[in-house]
């Protein structure tokens, strides 16, 4: 997030005076590092979870085409920095082409994933969108998920060619490098430790070196708080009243993953199913070719774990000490309104490594346990906020932007759709808290991203042109 907001200060105030602290000794290492996540370009072209079905069975796709219109603001974001230099030109380091499938089996399931297709088909952003109920064609698709499969079963699934796999922690350096380049100052082991609000209106930020423990103050007019995990604490230790009401509950992620050069080649998509009932949005299973600094390996998750810390490298007592008395009330309510996340999570805990291995089975019938190492990816924090209506709390599973002290603060909490809508979340950003400065930024922000400030899905000859120029630029033509 810091990373981008950098890069779009570049395109629109290149000489304001940027500076970035990093508590770790290098950047891109928490969730944004590419083992820490599971480098989906998330475009709601497989993920079901943007696309619930309503009562009467109909599936409503403007979730999935406001994501989708998102992931496309950063397509045309990273296009732009490729074509300023950005890793030399070359988009592959962090980002290629990779089809997204969305899978389901048994009667339900099919007759789902037909709305869904019928719902989403109609809109111009899923257009190449391809379904099919038959067997023989989807062992073409996914011929690993189909081999062993019991022939009986009935199952479905879209295909879109439009997908891809990021590496979200190369896109990061990549970024912060340019930006260095440009000027701004990115210094790494500094731990952003307070934020005050002087009476000028200025914020005091102190930073501790994290090898010698020295500290120092810096002075800024805005200050954003891109710390993901550690958004939270910063943003109260602020004191800005935006803040009250909001806590945090972390949940990590882990997946098992194969190198096999058999079992990757057998599998070239990103394959997503449904979530288990009863078990949150971020449960989705899916299964995952990821290519990561050359190599070719498959992701299968996730499983959830929980640790009170709210970053990989955290303290235990992160959770205990977010809790203050202006989010009490809304922590408490959230954890009662919650039960069936706090089964999910039990469950998941519990999970022996044959069970684990069962649910990877669903996926691929003929798996070998032996092929599959677990690994633990990043910690999420996911939100939880005061509902304004009943005044209890309530647990989100998507990303909240913070904007208080007049607009001289910004945060963003949460974690989901996360990285792939950085550009939108950061564009949103410079929207609240430099409103009056957005008419004179307009055009420079429409040259990065020729559909800033409008939709693409009611254009189809921008829709058009920018689908060409970023599959040009970026290299994912196949
Ligand atoms: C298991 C899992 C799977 C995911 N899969 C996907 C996916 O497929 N696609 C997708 O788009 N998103 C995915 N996400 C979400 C995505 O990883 C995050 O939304 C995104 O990386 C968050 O970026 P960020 O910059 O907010 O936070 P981070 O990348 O965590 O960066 C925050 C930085 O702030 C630093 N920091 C923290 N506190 C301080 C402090 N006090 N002082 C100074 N520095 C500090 C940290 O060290 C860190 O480097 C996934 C997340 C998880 C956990």
């Amino acid at each position: 997030m810091s990373a981008t907001l950098a890069e779009l200060l570049g395109v629109v105030a290149p000489q304001w005076s940027v500076t970035v602290f990093e508590s770790a000794a290098e950047v891109a290492g928490e969730s944004s590092d590419a083992w820490n996540n599971a480098g989906t370009g998330h475009s709601a072209l497989c993920e079901l979870n943007y696309t619930p079905a309503g009562p009467d069975g109909r599936v409503d796709p403007a979730k999935a085409v406001t994501i989708n219109e998102q992931f496309q603001q950063s397509r045309q974001f990273w296009s732009h920095l490729v074509r300023e230099g950005l890793s030399g030109g070359s988009p592959k380091e962090f980002i290629t082409p990779v089809p997204h499938i969305g899978f389901v089996t048994g009667q339900a399931g099919r007759a789902y994933m037909r709305a869904r297709y019928d719902a989403l088909a109609a809109q111009p952003l899923f257009a190449d969108l391809e379904y099919t109920e038959d067997a023989a064609e989807l062992a073409e698709w996914i011929p690993l998920m189909m081999a062993g499969r019991d022939r009986g079963q009935l199952v479905a699934a879209t295909r879109s060619e439009a997908g891809t796999d990021v590496n979200f922690g190369a896109l990061t350096r990549l970024m912060f490098d340019d930006a260095i380049e440009r000027g701004v100052a990115v210094h790494t082991n500094q731990r952003v430790q307070d934020l005050d609000r002087e009476t000028d209106g200025r914020w005091k930020v102190t930073v501790r070196d994290t090898v010698t423990g020295e500290r120092r103050t810096v002075r800024t007019r805005f200050v954003f708080v891109g710390a993901g995990g550690g958004a939270l604490p910063l943003l109260q230790r602020s004191g800005i009243r935006e803040i009250r009401g909001f806590g945090g509950f972390p949940v990590s992620g882990k997946f098992l993953r194969t190198r096999s050069p058999e079992l990757v080649g057998m599998h070239q998509a990103k394959v997503y199913g449904q979530a288990a009932v009863g078990a949150p949005p971020m449960s989705v299973p899916h299964l995952d070719l990821r290519l990561i600094d050359g190599d070719r390996s498959l992701l299968f998750g996730p499983y959830a774990g929980f640790s009170p810390r709210f970053l990989k490298a955290g303290k235990l007592w992160d959770l205990p000490a977010s809790v203050r008395p202006t989010n009490l009330g809304s922590m408490l309510g959230a954890g009662a309104a919650n039960i069936p996340l706090t089964n999910y999570l039990v469950r998941e805990l519990l999970q022996s490594r044959d069970a684990r291995h069962r649910t990877l089975t669903d996926f691929v019938p003929t798996a070998e346990a032996h092929d599959w190492d677990l690994i633990t990816a990043g910690q999420r924090v996911q939100v939880i906020k005061r509902d304004p209506a009943t005044g209890r709390g309530v647990l989100q599973f998507g990303t909240e932007l913070i904007v208080g002290g007049d607009g001289s603060i910004g945060g963003l909490l949460g974690a989901s759709p996360g990285a792939s809508t950085a550009v939108s979340a950061m564009l949103t950003l410079l929207e609240r808290a430099f409103p009056h400065r957005i008419p004179a930024w307009r055009s420079a922000l429409t040259d990065a991203i020729p559909s800033y400030g409008r939709l693409l899905s009611d254009d189809p000859i921008l829709l058009g042109q920018v689908r060409a120029h970023t599959m040009q630029t970026l290299e994912l033509t196949g």
